[in-house]
């Protein structure tokens, strides 16, 4: 029998483009939140650094510059939308400690040190949920908890950044270049004035660690992913791409190979038939193969305030609803402990754009600096003749390091006058 309580009381730390939606929210769905969850819900305070600014939906007297002592409230659920590592973390823990539980979307404290929320809450018996962590108002972490922890999942491919979507969606449509795009996006508002953390796949390769945690149930951090940003894509390889009919992603991909796991983050070539392909603009998707299950793809807007918010009110019912009948969310399940492996273990394939001398025997010694790293070349296109002679390689599956290797070795021959670009081919059907 689910105990008889008082109204749930919320401590909101932050107020800023997710903060302010979840408060307005709160207040104005309250009606609807306490027949879903069963009890009334009570917003107790707001945690911002400047209390003058007005923030329209929120009555000022919610509004604290103390973080700290709204964390230690003692509230039935902490909400951190604050983000970075610190002060969110050490909030986290006395919240914790004080036994609230919390929700919050803070992918880049998960990913750095998710171990130490996680033990927290198992001590504390409290929940931690974070289901706008990763891919904004998407369902995807809990289905990955829940819904699917009776399969096996093997691969996990992520469009989880929508700056760098809608990037190279506008590269691809314009046939612009990154830099003049980026300022459009910049002018749009969905790039940062410092773009770092999107366009070298930081962000990106944060929530990889997340997924990938969740799908093999196996500790990873954002350190152990292998990143590349995209920042270095070309309207050239843009155009080469489209030319062979795929298009460029930024992918996070998290895989289960036989001895272990590996996780990246890069630009990658999909074929436009793959249900990739047709994410555009700042939509994210991910796309994930399990045993039993199959293929399925999770699409949605992946930030934003509002959608982000959703996630977020989304687990403040959960959290809401175990407080109620006396449950728990899942706890940590890292058991599989599967060792991270480095990407030269990953096995791919790759595009080669090659600049070439325009003189007999170049074939052949390329396809040598292929053979001798026992990688076979899938596709060959030859573009152009005299000074702009060009040769397109596309490969089988092979190592990642052994795919590099090659590229090196290309580098070496004086055949080839440069290697213009290197791209890794996913979400082709494996011959
Ligand atoms: P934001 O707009 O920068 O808001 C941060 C809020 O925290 C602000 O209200 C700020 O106060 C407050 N704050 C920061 N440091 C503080 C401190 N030391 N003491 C008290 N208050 C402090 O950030 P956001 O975009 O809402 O993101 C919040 C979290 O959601 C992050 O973890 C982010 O990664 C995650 N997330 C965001 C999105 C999105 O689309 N925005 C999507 C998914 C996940 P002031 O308002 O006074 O500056």
């Amino acid at each position: 029998m689910s105990a008889v309580r008082g109204p749930i009381t919320i401590a909101l730390l932050g107020g800023g483009t997710v903060g302010s939606e979840v408060a307005r929210m709160l207040l104005g769905n309250a009606s609807d939140l306490e027949a879903r969850i069963g009890a009334p819900v009570r917003l107790t305070g707001v945690a911002v650094r400047d209390v003058a600014k007005v923030r329209p939906g929120i009555p000022a007297d919610l509004l604290t510059a103390d973080a700290a002592a709204l964390a230690s409230s003692g509230a039935d659920i902490v909400v951190e939308l604050m983000g970075g590592i610190e002060p969110a973390r050490s909030l986290i823990l006395s919240a914790m400690a004080a036994k609230s539980s919390i929700v919050t979307a803070n992918k880049a404290l998960l990913a750095a040190d998710g171990a130490t929320l996680y033990a927290a809450a198992a001590k504390n018996d409290v929940d931690l949920y974070f289901e706008a962590a990763v891919a904004g108002a998407i369902p995807l972490l809990r289905p990955l908890r829940e819904s699917l922890a009776g399969d096996t999942v093997r691969r996990v491919l992520g469009i989880v950044n929508g700056t760098t979507n809608f990037i190279l969606t506008k590269m691809d449509e314009q046939g612009a270049d990154y830099a003049k795009v980026l300022a459009e996006a910049q002018a749009l508002g969905y790039a940062e004035a410092d773009p770092t953390a999107d366009v070298e796949g930081f962000d990106a390769a944060a929530k990889a660690a997340i997924l990938a945690e969740l799908a093999f149930h196996t500790r990873v951090t954002a350190d152990d992913v292998h990143r590349e940003g995209m920042s270095s894509v070309t309207a050239s390889d843009i155009e080469a791409a489209r030319a062979m009919g795929f298009v460029i992603k930024l992918l996070a991909v998290a895989e289960r190979v036989d001895d272990g796991v590996i996780v990246r983050v890069h630009p990658t070539m999909v074929p436009r038939t793959h249900p990739l392909a047709s994410v555009r603009e700042a939509f994210n998707a991910v796309f994930i193969e399990a045993d039993a299950a199959g293929q399925m793809m999770f699409y949605g807007r992946g930030a934003g305030g509002a959608p982000t918010a959703s996630a977020v009110l989304g687990d403040l019912v959960a959290v809401a609803r175990n407080l109620t009948s006396g449950g728990r969310g899942p706890r940590e399940s890292v058991y599989a402990d599967l060792p991270v492996l480095p990407v030269g273990d990953a096995m791919t394939r790759y595009y080669i754009n090659l600049e070439v001398a325009d003189r007999p025997g170049v074939l052949a010694s390329i396809a040598q600096a292929f053979a001798a790293e026992g990688v076979s070349i899938q596709v060959v296109r030859q573009d152009g003749h005299g000074d702009d002679a060009g040769l397109v390689v596309r490969t089988h599956r092979a190592t990642d390091g052994a795919l590099s290797r090659t590229v090196e070795r290309l580098r070496t021959l004086d055949t080839v006058k440069s290697v213009l670009g290197v791209m890794r081919v996913e979400g082709e059907a494996t011959p």
